[in-house]
């Protein structure tokens, strides 16, 4: 266990910052995701951290200790990337004994290890097998158990569940935070995936265009973003904003609800609107709609649970309201949160 640290980390691509003087602090044991669009520089400050790419300026500091010109295998770190990169040729055993054969370890204490490994990540049975006979999930497996194997004191994780299907990535979601939770190993995690994201991180750090545009905890980046490319990436659908004057107004999809379902006595704010689309999702229902002077027309999208029955038609209005300590103000010309509305 260990902390990762970078000052002004920076790595210039050509003409551009990839990574642009990004800070941050990783706690002893804390499972950080990054999470931002393609391209936004996560993969890069992740194979700075492992060594595998040199900065153009900055730091890296792991448990306190300047790492940033030090070969990944000084840094005592694991990494599982995308692509497992498992031997195609090797057992499933011989793939997770890899690392430690290759440090010259008693083949007893190798085994021991192995079994550890893989009894941690329920793969026993597979030991004997080549890597094309497993499936993807179990792939996964492997790899994590070889990474785990060495007893790192980080974590470098790259979208490890991309080649999972959706249910399969479910359960490996569990199981992942489990063990990390068990081991106690500091970990970073790159994903675009904002479930995982919400998840699995202890704290996300929210990046675009090569920085930090927020770090907090998954409930802080969602209900407190800082400015409106977070409030705007983080959601399914994402906040809705509505420009008024300086300010661009936000609120949820899911706080936005007919006028009616809020208890009589509440204070809320009315938003008329009228309804454009409306898509039933099972769990929820999305509704389209466009809202209604005195607010200025603005799309929006209204996330309403199952158990809200209002009946609602496309192409007529209705009375919406939220409450109002569920608006955020931005400011429009810097997209940055303000505490309050301007008076
Ligand atoms: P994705 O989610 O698509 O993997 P990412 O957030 O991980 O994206 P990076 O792979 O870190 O993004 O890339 C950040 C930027 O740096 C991109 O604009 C990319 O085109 C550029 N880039 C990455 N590697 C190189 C390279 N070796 N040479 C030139 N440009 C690069």
């Amino acid at each position: 266990m260990a902390t990762v640290e970078t000052r002004a980390l920076t790595k210039r691509f050509e003409t551009a910052n990839a990574v642009d003087g990004i800070d941050l602090a990783v706690r002893e044991g804390e499972f950080l995701v990054l999470l931002g669009p393609s391209g936004c520089g996560k993969t890069t400050l992740l194979r700075m951290l492992a060594g595998l790419e040199t900065p153009s300026a900055g730091e890296v500091l792991i448990g306190g200790r300047t790492v940033t010109h030090l070969p990944p295998r000084a840094r005592n770190i694991a990494m599982v990337f995308q692509s497992y990169a498992l031997y195609p040729h090797l057992s499933v055993y011989r793939n997770i004994a890899f690392p430690l054969a290759a440090v010259g370890m008693p083949r007893r204490e190798v085994a021991d290890k192995v079994a550890q490994a893989a009894s941690m990540f329920g793969i026993q049975r597979l030991l004997e097998r080549k890597p094309r006979q497993l499936s993807g999930g179990e792939r996964q497996r492997v790899a994590l158990a070889r990474a785990v194997v060495r007893n790192p004191v980080v974590f470098l994780l790259d979208e490890p569940l991309s080649n999972l299907d959706a249910k399969l990535r479910t359960s490996a979601r569990d199981e992942l935070q489990q063990f990390q939770r068990r081991l106690g190993t500091t970990t970073v995690y790159v994903t675009h995936d904002q479930i995982e994201a919400m998840g699995l991180g202890d704290r996300i750090a929210v990046l675009d265009h090569g920085r930090v545009r927020q770090l907090g905890t998954p409930l802080e980046v969602y209900h407190e973003p800082a400015d409106t490319f977070v409030a705007t990436f983080l959601g399914s659908p994402p906040m809705n904003l509505m420009d008024d004057g300086p300010v661009s107004c936000g609120f949820r999809p899911e706080h936005l609800l007919p006028r009616e379902s809020f208890p009589a006595g509440d204070t809320v704010v009315d938003f008329p609107l009228a309804v454009t689309r409306i898509e039933h999702l099972g769990a929820d229902r999305l509704v389209y709609a466009t809202l209604q002077p005195p607010h200025p027309q603005t799309r929006v999208v209204c996330r309403l649970p199952s158990n809200v029955p209002a009946p609602l038609e496309t192409g007529r209005r209705y009375e919406f309201a939220l409450r109002p300590g569920e608006l955020r103000y931005f400011d429009r010309e810097t997209g940055l949160k303000r505490p309050a509305a301007p008076t």
